[in-house]
């Protein structure tokens, strides 16, 4: 059995849509779904705003390999298109942390470093996740930080830049209100 945190992102076209795509692809293998945040796009590309959301995912028999090639397919049916480096998407599927049974997996090959290096600098990844496992724990430079400090040790313009939106994610649900 692995265990996914799942991180998601959207500027382009339909963007609740392209993250729902994921909720509804993945089905009973998600376990929770964050609320929607708005956040405006980090890494110094001019673009519209992001939607982000947090999910946990669940399978047997499929390890942390098999969960990135499902987010590169998640992206695909998106229509995602990869021109400029940290720019504009349709949907962005990134793996934050991976666990194999109860060993959570610390590895760098040509395809997949785990877990993600830039997921414990970024506010619209951590906002999300503490949202839905308020005691998840992550891994920088090898040590297990609560995730809930490495927020606190974040600029509080970069946290306050992540906006809770109206809109939500789910099984049986269509858009804001909903
Ligand atoms: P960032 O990874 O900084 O968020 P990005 O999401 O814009 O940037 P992409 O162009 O989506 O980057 O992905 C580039 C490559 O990163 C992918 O082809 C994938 O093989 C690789 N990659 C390495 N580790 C991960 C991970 N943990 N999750 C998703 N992709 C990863
Ligand atoms: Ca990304
Ligand atoms: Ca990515």
């Amino acid at each position: 059995m692995s265990r996914v945190v799942l991180s998601i992102g959207s500027n382009l076209g339909d963007r609740w849509a392209h993250l729902q795509s994921v909720v509804d692809t993945l089905g009973a293998a998600v376990s929770a779904v964050s609320p929607v945040y708005e956040t405006d796009a980090w890494g110094g590309v001019e673009q519209g705003p992001f939607l982000n959301a947090t999910l946990i995912a669940e399978a047997p028999g499929r390890d942390c390999h098999g969960w990135l090639d499902a987010a590169q397919e998640l992206e695909r049916a998106a229509d995602r298109v990869r021109e400029q480096r940290w720019g504009p998407r349709t949907l962005d599927v990134d793996l934050i942390t991976c666990h194999d049974g109860d060993r959570e997996v610390r590895m760098h090959d040509d395809r997949l470093t785990l877990p993600h290096p830039h997921a414990h600098e970024r506010a619209f990844v951590l906002v999300p996740w503490l949202a839905i496992e308020p005691d998840a724990t992550l891994t920088v430079g090898g040590v297990a930080r609560p995730v809930a400090a490495l927020l606190a040790a974040l600029d509080p313009g970069e946290r306050a830049g992540v906006r809770r939106t109206e809109l939500s994610l789910g099984a049986d649900r269509r858009g804001a209100g909903a």
